[in-house]
């Protein structure tokens, strides 16, 4: 491309300097008032290449629940918000820091059991939040949970306090079953979170602060697989295709009461990373969306998250899921994403429209699903073949 500025005037060119510099200096000052969830996940991207996985031995096939919204058949139905990842194991597996930092403490409550919390710096400061006062964060936290007894013996004995320095890979403590909810029994695993910008989970800054919902900032937990490379073959367990997958499928009327219930499908077993639909009405065809509605898990855009309590509240008004295979036996991961039909507006079952859902992964992979109609149950069969669709996953690559 031809230099813009080769051919004009010295003067001028002083003018186009002076001209860019502003320029430069505006998008700046743009770029640090926003709060960007974007920003967040670039952020991750460049701290990826110095992680290690928390469980010593173990790969995306271990974790055998994921983050989000879930109601499980196998709990009664029960209903709650997963603040992080579930990593099985036989119990006392090396428990290791994820990624460099400092030691913040050990503890003890009656749900997490022993636990150790590591606070990590961010390479570059992140701006998020709805806080003006609170919106440049350069710190994570990582949590891990259950950890057995002779943990606390371990962190005695290396006479770590708050702030000494932890590499990562270092043994932190040891896989187990401690603590509990409701009187359940754990069965031994991992509890892993991220904690994004502050350690204190919404109800907390609101309670300790005095603020309210609409002046608090953010609930912190993430999905924690922001942390891990996906093409990490080494991390991606021996059972997994070469190429990761994902797709999206229509099931039929009545799979979920009163909601369009669409199958999603990962090939990674049993771990869902998906973290984002967005449901679109539009004219048959094509044209300008109708209405459109965003559900995104670590934005927590489409629930109701002014308050913890709010959100483990399952709100059959809003799209949630139900997953299907948390078992060894599955080769990959399947859960039912359900649509309230509230959610369609007055567009249901008018062929003039359509609904077009995309889902978005945790490492912003996606993949989209038309439909045509919904279908009402007599017409559910006839459609069926239509709607097996392949869905193409498109890789947004970042350099
Ligand atoms: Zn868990």
């Amino acid at each position: 491309m031809p230099n813009p500025s080769s051919s004009v005037s010295p003067r001028s060119s002083a003018r186009l300097l002076i001209w860019s510099v502003l320029l430069v200096l505006a998008l700046l000052h743009a770029v640090a008032a926003r709060a960007n969830y974007a920003d967040i996940v670039s952020a991750f991207e460049t701290v990826r290449t110095s992680t290690v996985f928390p469980v010593a031995g173990k790969t995306f096939d271990d974790i055998e629940e994921t983050f989000g919204p879930r109601a499980q058949p196998s709990l009664a139905g029960s209903y709650d918000w997963h603040r992080g990842i579930d990593i099985d194991g036989a119990g006392g597996e090396n428990v290791v820091n994820v990624y460099a930092g400092v030691f913040e403490k050990i503890d003890y409550t009656e749900s997490a059991g022993n636990y150790v919390v590591i606070k990590h710096t961010l390479p570059n400061s992140v701006t998020y939040g709805t806080n003006p006062s609170k919106q440049n964060w350069t710190t994570f936290y990582t949590y891990y949970m259950h950890l057995t007894d002779a943990t606390v013996t371990h962190i005695t004995d290396q006479g770590w306090t708050k702030g000494s320095n932890i590499a990562a890979g270092t043994v932190l403590g040891y896989l187990g079953a401690t603590g509990g909810s409701g009187g359940e029994a754990y069965a031994p695993h991992l509890h892993f979170e991220l904690r994004f910008g502050t350690s204190n989970p919404l109800s907390n800054q609101i309670a300790g602060d005095g603020l309210t919902a609409t002046d608090a900032w953010f609930d912190p937990h993430m999905h924690p697989m922001l942390l891990f490379n996906p093409n990490d073959a080494t991390l991606r367990g021996a059972s997994l295709a070469s190429s990761y997958t994902q797709s999206l499928a229509a099931q039929a009327e009545g799979t979920v009461p009163d909601a369009l219930s669409l199958l999603y499908t990962s090939s990674l077993d049993e771990l869902a990373l998906v973290n984002r639909f967005v449901v679109e009405v539009r004219p048959a065809g094509g044209g300008a969306a109708v209405l459109s509605h965003t559900l995104d898990f670590n934005q927590r855009t489409g629930f109701d998250a002014s308050t913890n309590a709010l959100l483990d509240e399952q709100d059959t008004t809003k799209p949630y899921m139900v997953p299907l295979a948390f078992t060894d036996a599955q080769t990959n991961y399947q859960s039912s994403i359900a649509i309230p039909h509230g959610w369609l507006g007055g567009y249901r079952n008018d062929g003039s429209y359509e609904i077009v859902v995309t889902a978005s992964d945790v490492w912003e992979n996606s993949t989209s699903l038309t439909v045509s109609a919904i279908p009402e149950p007599s017409t559910y069969a006839a459609l069926a073949g239509a709607l097996t669709l392949a869905c193409a996953l498109h890789r947004r690559r970042r350099e």
